[in-house]
C-alpha cells in the first residue's frame, strides 16, 4: 500500500497531509477533535502581518478535506503500531460522534433546539455550546457533533432532524481502524501552560486576570463577546491593560520550564497592536524579562509598538492583589530601579507552549524519545530535525518544540518530503 498516516491536524498536520498527497501518494490524517485546525482556528489575528487566521487556515482546512487523496478521521485516536519504515500498520480508534457524517447537513437545526449549555472549550471557556454542537462556525468537516456527557436526551435534535442523522447511544459504536502505512509523521502539537499554577498572579481568583488564549477568543469577532474586549467581572471594556510575559516559561522556580517558549514576546506584541487599533484611549503595559522579536519583519513589528504608544517595562511582577476591586500589581523596573504600583483593570497572562498532556504516552505508542521536558526528541537537533530515532516516523511543529505559524509550516513540508522519500525508498 502506498499510504502514508498523519497523527493531528493542526497548521502542520495539514501541510503535511496537502504536502504528500500532491506527491501522488495516499494520506490518512488522523485527528482527535471533531473538527481540524487545531490551535491556529482559535487565533484572531496573526503576527507580523496581522492577517486573519481563519482566512489563511481555512482554505486549506477544506482543501484536505476535499482531496483525492486524503481520507480525514475526526474524533480518532492512534492506539498502537506494529512494523517498521516502509511497512507499519498502524492501528487507531474512532469514537463514536452519535452522528451520521453522511447525512448531516451542518444546518444547525439540532443546535437550536437543543436546551442543554456547557462551556465550550474552543473559546478557551469563556463561550458556550450546546450539548450537541459545532465547536465553531467553520469546522471541517462541516457536521455537528453529540456529547452524550452533556445530553440530556429530550429527543429534540432527533425530532428536527430531517435527514435522521443523530444518532441514539447504541447506534454508534467505537470502531477499530487498521491502517496499513510507509511512514508517519506525527504532528500532534501542544498544549498551554496552566495559568492558575502560578498562584500568585491569581488566576481564577481574580475575575480580570485572563490568559492569551482566553484574550484571543474575546478580540475575535466570531468569539464569545463578538470581538469586544469586556471585562469578565463587570463586563466593561477595561481602560488599562497589563500583558505579563513568561508565565510558565524561563522559570525554573515554579514551573520547572527553563526553555523560552518562543511566540509569546510576539503574540503579546500582536495582542497589544490589536488593542490599539480598536480602542486607542486604552493605556497598554507589557512587562518583559526580554524581547525576543527573531523573525523576519519581528523587530519591526516590536517597533511598531512602540511607536503606536505601548509601554514596555523589563521587569518582573510581583504577587497580584486586588484593593477595592482593582487591581494591583508591584513592580521593580530592573532597567532604573524603579518600584512602581500598577493599578490595570485588566491582566493577560502570556501563558507558554508545552507538550500535550498525553505526550509521553504518544512517545511511547510511537518508540520515539522525548527531551526533558516531554516535547518529541529530533534525530540531530540541526540536521534532522523531522526525523526520530525510529526510521520512517517523523515529527513536526510544536509537538517537537515551541514555534509559530512559519517555522511550524516549514517543518510541515520538510516532514512530507521524508515521508514521501520513505515511500519512494519502499518501492510501492
Ligand atoms: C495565544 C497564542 C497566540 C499565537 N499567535 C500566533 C501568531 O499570531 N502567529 C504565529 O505565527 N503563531 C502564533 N501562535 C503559535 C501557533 O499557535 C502555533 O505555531 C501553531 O498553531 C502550531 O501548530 P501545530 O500544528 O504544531 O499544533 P496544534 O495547533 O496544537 O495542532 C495539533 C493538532 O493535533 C491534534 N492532536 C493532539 N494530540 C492528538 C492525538 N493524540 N491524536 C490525534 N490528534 C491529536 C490536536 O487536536 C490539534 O488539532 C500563537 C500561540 C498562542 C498560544
Amino acid at each position: 500500500m502506498n499510504d502514508v498516516v498523519v497523527v493531528g491536524a493542526g497548521i502542520a498536520g495539514i501541510t503535511a497531509a496537502l504536502d504528500i498527497a500532491n506527491h501522488g501518494i495516499f494520506v490518512h490524517l488522523i485527528e482527535r477533535e471533531p473538527s481540524i485546525g487545531g490551535h491556529m482556528a482559535m487565533l484572531d489575528k496573526t503576527f507580523p502581518t496581522n492577517d486573519c487566521s481563519m482566512c489563511i487556515l481555512s482554505p486549506k482546512m477544506v482543501d484536505v478535506s476535499r482531496h483525492e487523496r486524503i481520507t480525514v478521521y475526526t474524533t480518532t485516536e492512534v492506539t498502537s503500531i506494529t512494523g517498521s519504515a516502509g511497512n507499519f500498520t498502524v492501528i487507531a480508534q474512532r469514537h463514536p460522534r452519535y452522528i451520521d457524517m453522511e447525512r448531516c447537513t451542518g444546518c444547525g437545526d439540532c443546535i437550536d433546539v437543543c436546551p442543554v449549555e456547557v462551556y465550550n472549550m474552543f473559546d478557551a471557556g469563556l463561550g458556550v455550546r450546546k450539548a450537541i454542537y459545532k465547536p465553531h462556525k467553520q469546522v471541517v468537516p462541516d457536521c455537528v457533533v453529540r456529547d452524550i456527557k452533556h445530553c440530556i436526551d429530550c429527543g429534540l435534535c432527533y425530532d428536527i432532524c430531517g435527514t435522521g442523522a443523530v444518532l441514539h447511544d447504541d447506534e454508534d459504536q467505537v470502531e477499530i481502524l487498521e491502517i496499513p502505512a510507509t511512514a508517519v509523521v506525527i504532528t500532534t502539537g501542544y498544549d498551554l501552560y496552566d495559568a492558575g499554577e502560578k498562584k500568585r498572579y491569581g488566576y481564577l481568583r481574580i475575575p480580570d486576570v485572563i490568559t492569551s488564549i482566553e484574550f484571543e477568543r474575546m478580540i475575535n469577532a466570531s468569539g464569545p463577546t463578538g470581538g469586544e474586549l469586556r471585562r469578565l467581572s463587570d463586563g466593561n471594556i477595561p481602560e488599562s491593560i497589563v500583558f505579563i510575559q513568561c508565565v510558565g516559561s524561563r522559570d525554573m522556580t515554579e514551573s520547572g520550564n527553563a526553555y523560552c517558549s518562543c511566540v509569546c514576546c510576539m503574540y503579546a506584541i500582536k495582542n497589544a497592536i490589536l488593542i490599539k487599533e480598536k480602542y486607542p484611549d486604552t493605556e497598554v503595559i507589557i512587562l518583559y524579562m526580554d524581547i525576543r522579536a527573531y523573525g523576519k519583519g519581528y523587530e519591526e513589528y516590536y517597533q511598531r509598538a512602540v511607536t503606536i504608544g505601548i509601554r514596555f517595562i523589563r521587569a518582573l511582577a510581583g504577587d497580584l492583589y486586588e484593593v477595592d476591586h482593582s487591581i494591583c500589581i508591584r513592580i521593580e523596573d530592573t532597567e532604573t530601579g524603579d518600584m512602581e504600583i500598577l493599578k490595570p483593570q485588566l491582566v493577560i497572562l502570556s501563558v507558554a507552549i508545552q507538550p500535550t498532556s498525553d505526550a509521553g504516552e504518544i512517545a511511547k505508542r510511537f518508540g520515539i524519545a522525548s527531551d526533558d521536558y516531554g516535547f518529541f526528541l529530533s534525530l540531530h537537533e540541526k540536521t534532522g530535525i523531522v526525523q526520530t530515532s525510529v526510521p520512517g516516523i517523523f515529527i513536526a511543529g510544536t509537538c517537537r518544540a515551541p514555534k509559530d505559524i512559519p517555522d511550524t509550516v516549514a517543518e510541515g513540508g520538510a516532514a512530507a518530503m521524508q515521508a514521501v522519500i520513505e515511500t519512494l525508498q519502499a518501492g510501492h
